[in-house]
């Protein structure tokens, strides 16, 4: 766009919250830049998070699958790892999307503008190329989507065997050793990849237990099918220094179970969190409030303290998910457009995609007594799903959590294989108010693991005749 070009809406960032918002401007007819700084659209959920996650967990799971192949009378050799060819298999998945993006954008007549933007003012973004190359933007309303980056800790060195996430998934080396910093969703899945492709696990957390938010019972069943990837899982401890030395980096720890030495690693991932970019993008030119943090408070319509101006995805706020940054784009962008759009969504899915996922929506156990809610559970354990046994993964457990007195939904969790695919249906009994007896009627297909949603509630209402 040239400097006297107007647009009707411009959306800083492109990941899922931008595209999507970008995306749905223009369906509505609206005229859209797209100002990104990388050269491909996704953000980091396609180029450095989501989906390359996801391919590499997928290789990871089969080689899992495979060693245990021998139970079932089928024996594969140790399986050789050609490193390149992963990577470029995970770069090819990354590119099919990205293109997809592209072309989607294009079909949409949407501006994709390349470059580092800060707002000039209320109605103009300035752009930088990469190459140096200056134009400003001009628009009536704005969206920011710029997302988030991964915190990193001050006292960590400055090498190249001291990984975030986007560095862990870059995948240079297979480490004998790594240490996971932070034993959340991020950390546990990009050592689940590095496990199956070799690595000895260490994990060291500050809380009680890892993958917080879920369920305690949720993360027994994944700590019993993980255990053999760690040699030490440290709760109530965190790293207080580290030496970069020609043989390893080498991590001192303080607290529960530190060990009294330092201990050498190969590699040092740190995933203690994302904090949101709102502070880099000259915000203040704009008049929109950020906080001390970096995150940018919206409305219910995903609008800042600056009325044209809106914000969605990870800088608007926990959770930092997808799912999420879409779902307020597509209100932010209906707003702009004079619909009458609210985010207004009940519960938000989370998904550890682990082996065996973990997935919860809705109130938890653990939440429902901090709130002092009154609920009552039907649980359904997958050693008594006949799928779950044919597959040889009948360690899961499908719970569903509704209100004692009305038994309307409130919540449920699942830990198995897929447990991230069977979660929706649980998130929409949740939308739609549905009550156990709603779920219990409703027939499943069998023999599935979805089946066991409706087990649960079957197992709630007394009338399960799957159980022992
Ligand atoms: P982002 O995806 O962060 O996109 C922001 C974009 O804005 C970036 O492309 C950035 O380059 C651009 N940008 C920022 N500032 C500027 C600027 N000044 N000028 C120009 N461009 C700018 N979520 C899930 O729901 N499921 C998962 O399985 C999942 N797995 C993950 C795995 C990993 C390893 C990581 C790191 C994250 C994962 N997430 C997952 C989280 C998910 O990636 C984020 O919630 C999601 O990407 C947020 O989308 P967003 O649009 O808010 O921002």
């Amino acid at each position: 766009g040239k400097a006297d070009d107007e647009y009707d809406v411009l959306v800083l960032g492109a990941g899922p919250g931008g595209y999507s918002a970008a995306f749905r401007a223009a369906d509505l007819g609206l005229k859209v830049a797209l100002v990104e700084r990388y050269a491909t659209l996704g953000g980091v959920c396609l180029n450095v998070g989501c989906i390359p996650s996801k391919a590499l967990l997928h290789t990871a799971a089969v080689l899992e699958e495979a060693q245990t192949m021998g139970e079932h009378g089928i024996k594969f050799a140790a399986p050789t790892i050609d490193l390149d060819a992963l990577r470029k298999h995970k770069e090819e998945v990354i590119g099919k999307l990205t293109g997809g993006l592209a072309g989607m954008a294009k079909a949409r007549k949407v501006t994709v503008v390349q470059g580092l933007g800060r707002f000039a003012d209320p109605h103009h973004l300035a752009v930088e190329a990469a190459d140096g190359k200056k134009q400003t933007l001009k628009f009536k309303s704005a969206i920011i989507a710029a997302g988030s980056q991964s915190v990193k800790l001050p006292f960590l060195p400055d090498d190249p065997r001291v990984v975030d996430s986007t560095g862990a998934l870059e995948l240079k080396f297979i480490p004998k050793k790594m240490l996971i910093v932070g034993g959340g969703i991020i950390g546990l899945e990009m050592g689940t990849v590095y496990s199956a492709l070799g690595a000895r696990l260490d994990v060291v957390e500050m809380q009680t237990g890892l993958m917080q938010g879920a369920d305690r019972d949720l993360v027994k069943v994944w700590e019993k099918r993980n255990k053999h990837r760690f040699d030490h899982i440290m709760l109530e401890t965190r790293t207080v220094s580290a030496e970069a030395k020609e043989d390893g980096i080498w991590v001192k720890f303080e607290g529960k179970h530190a060990p009294a030495e330092p201990q050498r690693y190969d590699l040092v991932l740190q995933a203690v969190g994302r904090s949101p970019n709102g502070k880099k993008i000259g915000a203040d030119a704009a008049g929109v409030q950020v906080d001390e943090r970096g995150f940018i408070t919206v409305d219910r319509q995903l609008r800042t303290n600056v009325p044209h101006i809106h914000a969605i995805g990870d800088i608007v706020g926990q959770p930092m998910l997808a799912h999420k940054a879409v779902h307020e784009a597509h209100v932010a962008a209906e707003v702009i457009a004079g619909q009458k759009s609210f985010f207004d969504a009940r519960v938000i899915p989370s998904v550890a995609y682990t082996d065996p996922e973990v997935a919860w929506v809705g109130l938890t156990e653990e939440e429902a007594k901090k709130q002092g809610v009154a609920v009552q559970k039907g649980v359904f354990p997958w050693a008594a799903s006949g799928r779950a046994i044919a597959n040889g993964r009948d360690e899961g457990f499908t719970k569903l959590l509704f209100d004692a007195e009305t038994h309307r939904i409130l919540g449920g969790s699942i830990v198995g294989t897929g447990a991230g695919d069977l979660i929706s249906e649980v998130a929409l009994a949740v939308e739609m108010g549905a009550d156990v007896v709603d779920i219990a009627k409703t027939i499943h297909p069998h023999p599935t693991l979805g089946e066991s949603v409706g087990m649960a509630a079957e197992a709630a209402e007394g009338t399960c005749t799957d159980l022992p």
